[in-house]
């Protein structure tokens, strides 16, 4: 028996990795604010999402999500969205190129704000401050002001994600996203092997586009070519924002997270008991579940169950996170639970959060061989498994940044302070999204 659900059930849980607002009547106003106001996504949409994840999880197609690692209130310009925007498309066509699949594109975009930290304070030249949680919670600036979780931060969070998701959709279906414009999503700086490499192949898509015109398939009938659908996702971290947007799909009758398309749980707040996991569980949306080395094969069975009852395709997203090297420990013997359940779930590689690192400079950071370890190790243990990798998860930006170490355009650790631009965790940059997306689509077509 199912315990019945609300969208405020969560209030009854252990409230972890989420503020506590000083001033209640501000937090009663900017929820009820929100809840008033549309909701940023449709439950049809949220619906179409999670039929073609059913369809990776099978194997007949392959999900991309990529994006910041946190979305910034001053770092929000239509040339940011945009350059992310293309770098994910010049991914996408390299991963259909090589796993000639439909690639399900989802961009961690229009809604990731909340971040979950190791610690509830941080310490800078003797001073101790709470931590910083992301901009719809409190401020980035090492001041005590700044750091004040403030609940107005959630209005100014969705009007940012209406206003990206608005550009999106127009990115994805006005043209911009054409397949003939294969050569356009290019970015200046983007001067490697990489470049090269995707450059010759989006010449081969060109050919191949001209011969189709020549034999008389022309725009008009090429509609799936000239736009892609495009969805969003984030951490359903803050439950005020996401239970003030929580809304009723007319189709069905059930609830939705309007918040975002996909919406996933994190490896510190997927406690089978906790809150994340009750509000998680009643909307309809596509889940995704971090996965991470201390997640055991008990509490993944309950999650399992818990998250999808009714072992709905495409519902559930499993996003291993493990570390360059530990794959092997930890993968097989979730795989098992999920066998021993005959769960339906889609199996994705987030190779970013299991290898931090601080450098010799002191920055937080990644080194990109750990990364692609990550991913050769992921895809090697489904092989032995006989199951399914299918999609990966990022945290890259369009943006020519410094914040993981390597690549072909090798950063190293002393041009990490040229530019790291990050509010969080250290992302890929254009370059380096490029070369992972080639070693993916190597991976996809052996
Ligand atoms: C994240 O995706 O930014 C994140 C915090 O991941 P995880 O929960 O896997 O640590
Ligand atoms: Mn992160």
């Amino acid at each position: 028996m199912t315990e019945a659900w609300s969208k405020s059930a969560w209030r009854a849980k252990e409230r972890i990795q989420m503020p506590d607002y000083p001033d209640r009547a501000a937090l009663g106003a900017a929820e009820a604010q929100l809840a008033k106001y549309p909701p940023l996504v449709f439950a049809g949409e949220a619906r179409a999402l999670k039929r073609q994840l059913g369809e990776a999880a099978a194997g007949r197609a392959f999900l991309l999500q990529g994006g910041d690692c946190a979305e910034s209130f001053a770092e929000f310009n239509a040339d940011i969205i945009r350059d992310t925007f293309k770098v994910l498309l010049q991914m996408a066509v390299v991963l259909t190129y090589g796993a000639k699949v439909p690639v399900v594109k989802v961009g961690r975009m229009a809604g990731q704000f909340a971040k979950p930290r190791s610690a509830p304070t941080e310490a800078m030249g003797g001073v101790e401050l709470p931590s910083y949680r992301g901009d719809i919670i409190n401020g980035f600036d090492f001041t005590p002001e700044a750091r004040v979780p403030d609940p107005q931060r959630m209005l100014q969070a969705y009007t940012q994600a209406a206003a990206s998701l608005n550009l999106l959709r127009a990115f994805s279906k006005g043209g911009f996203a054409d397949i003939h414009r294969v050569h356009s999503w290019t970015l200046g700086f983007t001067k490697s092997e990489d470049a090269e490499r995707y450059k010759a192949l989006s010449d081969r898509i060109s050919d191949a586009l001209d011969f189709m015109t020549a034999a008389g398939i022309t725009s008009d009938t090429m509609g799936a070519m000239s736009t892609v659908d495009f969805y969003t996702s984030h951490e359903a971290l803050l439950l005020e924002y996401e239970e003030a947007l929580c809304r009723i799909d007319s189709t069905t009758g059930l609830p939705v997270a309007g918040s975002g398309h996909m919406i996933w749980i994190g490896d510190r707040t997927r406690q089978p008991d906790g809150a994340h996991v009750e509000f998680a569980r009643g909307v309809q949306n596509p889940i995704g579940l971090k996965c991470g080395p201390s997640l055991s094969a008990e509490d993944l069975k309950v999650l399992l169950r818990k998250l999808n009852p009714e072992n709905e395709a495409g519902r559930l997203t499993l996003i291993a996170r493990f570390g360059a090297g530990k794959a092997g420990e930890h993968l097989p013997r979730l795989i098992r639970a999920v066998k021993e359940e005959g769960a339906n779930v889609l199996w994705t590689c987030d190779p970013m959060h299991g290898n931090t690192v601080k450098s010799a400079s002191g920055f937080k950071t990644r080194p990109f061989e750990r990364v692609l370890q990550e991913v050769r190790d992921f895809f090697a243990v489904h092989k032995a498994e006989g199951t399914i990798p299918g999609g990966v998860h990022f945290e890259m930006t369009g943006k020519d940044v410094t914040e993981c170490t390597g690549g072909l355009r090798a950063v190293t650790d002393e041009d990490l302070s040229s530019r790291y631009h990050t509010a969080c965790d250290p992302r890929l940059n254009a370059s380096q999204s490029l070369e992972l997306a080639f070693l993916v689509s190597e991976e996809l077509s052996q």
